[in-house]
C-alpha cells in the first residue's frame, strides 16, 4: 500500500489534472493558438495549487507525442485536426499524467470513441498479478474490433515520485512484455490509436521542445551553470520547456547557454515523435494506482 501522504498527493494531482483536461476540450478549437492553449492550462495547474509534471503537449494530427509549443511560436489548430492535449501535474512529486483527443470534425469520431473505450477496457483488467501483456493485449483487441490498429512502440509506464517514466511499462498491444503489476505501483495508461492501413509505429523526428535534466557534467561556462541551476532545482528530472526557463539570462545569454548544456549532454531533449505512415493519431491516458482487488483511477 502507499503511504498516506503519497495517496493525498497522487489524488489532488489527479484532480487537477482531470479539470485542466476538461478545459482543454473549451480551448481547441480552429485557429486557436497552440501556445496560448498551453499557456492556459499551465497557469492552470499552478493556480490550482499543482506544478506542470511537464509541458503541456498539444499533439496535432499525424504528430504522435512529445510537441510542446516553443517560446513566442506563432502555430495555431488548423481545420479539420485531432488534437491530443496531454497533461501532466504533480503535488511534491506525485505525478498525475492524462491525455484526450479532440476531433474538429466528425471523421475523427470513431478513433477518438475507440481510444477512449480501450482505454477503459484496459483499466478494467488492472489488479496485482495481471502482466502488462493482458492490458496491452485488452488494449489491441478493442482498436481492432472497431477496425483501427494501435501504435505498438508508444506504451504506458510505471510513474514514482518525480519520476514520469520508471520501472515497468504498459504496451497498446499483446505478446510484449510480461512483467506483473504489483499492489501500490502507480501507471499511466496510454493507448494510441491510428488508421488501419497506417504504419501503426512512430519515428522520431529532428524536431525537439521538451527537455529534461540527463546528468551533471562539467561545463565551463558560468552561465550555463547558472542555467543548469535552475533547472535542476525547479525541475530535477522532470521534463520542462524553454519557455519556464528563458527569463532566467537576457535572452543572448540564454540561447548561448542552453546551446552549451545541450551540446555537453546536461540536458537531452525528447524528439517529436510522427506516425510513420503519417497518419492522423488519437490517445486517451488515465494514471491509476493498483489497490487490493484491482485500481484506483486518480484522473476522473
Ligand atoms: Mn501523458
Ligand atoms: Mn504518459
Amino acid at each position: 500500500m502507499l503511504p498516506e501522504e503519497a495517496l493525498k498527493n497522487y489524488r489532488k494531482a489527479g484532480q487537477i489534472a482531470c479539470n485542466v483536461r476538461n478545459e482543454a476540450h473549451k480551448l481547441v478549437e480552429v485557429g486557436a493558438s497552440v501556445l496560448d492553449i498551453c499557456e492556459k492550462l499551465e497557469n492552470m495547474i499552478r493556480d490550482k495549487g499543482g506544478k506542470p509534471a511537464f509541458p503541456i503537449n498539444i499533439c496535432i494530427n499525424n504528430v504522435a507525442a512529445h510537441y510542446s509549443p516553443p517560446p513566442m511560436e506563432a502555430k495555431t489548430i488548423p481545420v479539420d485536426a485531432i488534437v491530443k492535449v496531454d497533461i501532466g501535474v504533480h503535488i511534491n512529486g506525485y505525478i498525475a499524467d492524462t491525455a484526450t483527443s479532440v476531433g474538429l470534425s466528425v471523421e475523427h469520431e470513431d478513433m477518438i470513441k475507440t481510444a477512449e473505450e480501450c482505454l477503459g477496457r484496459a483499466i478494467k483488467t488492472i489488479r496485482p498479478g495481471v502482466k502488462a501483456s493482458e492490458v496491452g493485449d485488452a488494449v489491441e483487441k478493442v482498436i481492432k474490433r472497431y477496425g483501427f490498429k494501435p501504435i505498438w512502440n508508444l506504451t504506458g509506464h510505471q510513474l514514482a515520485r518525480f519520476m514520469l517514466h520508471t520501472g515497468k511499462s504498459i504496451p497498446n498491444v499483446g505478446k510484449i512484455n510480461g512483467s506483473k503489476l504489483d499492489e501500490g505501483e502507480v501507471y499511466a495508461i496510454e493507448p494510441f490509436v491510428t488508421l488501419p492501413q497506417a504504419a501503426g509505429e512512430v519515428k522520431s523526428t529532428n524536431d525537439a521542445y521538451i527537455y529534461r535534466f540527463q546528468k551533471e557534467r562539467s561545463v565551463k561556462d558560468e552561465k550555463a551553470k547558472q542555467l543548469m541551476k535552475a533547472i535542476k532545482t525547479n525541475f530535477r528530472n522532470l521534463p520542462f520547456s524553454a519557455r519556464w526557463i528563458i527569463n532566467e539570462l537576457p535572452r543572448g545569454d540564454f540561447n548561448q547557454a542552453f546551446s552549451k548544456l545541450l551540446a555537453s549532454k546536461n540536458v537531452t531533449g525528447y524528439p517529436v515523435l510522427v506516425e510513420k505512415s503519417s497518419s492522423v493519431v488519437a490517445q486517451a491516458e488515465h494514471t491509476v494506482i493498483v489497490t487490493r482487488d484491482g485500481c484506483e483511477v486518480t484522473t476522473v
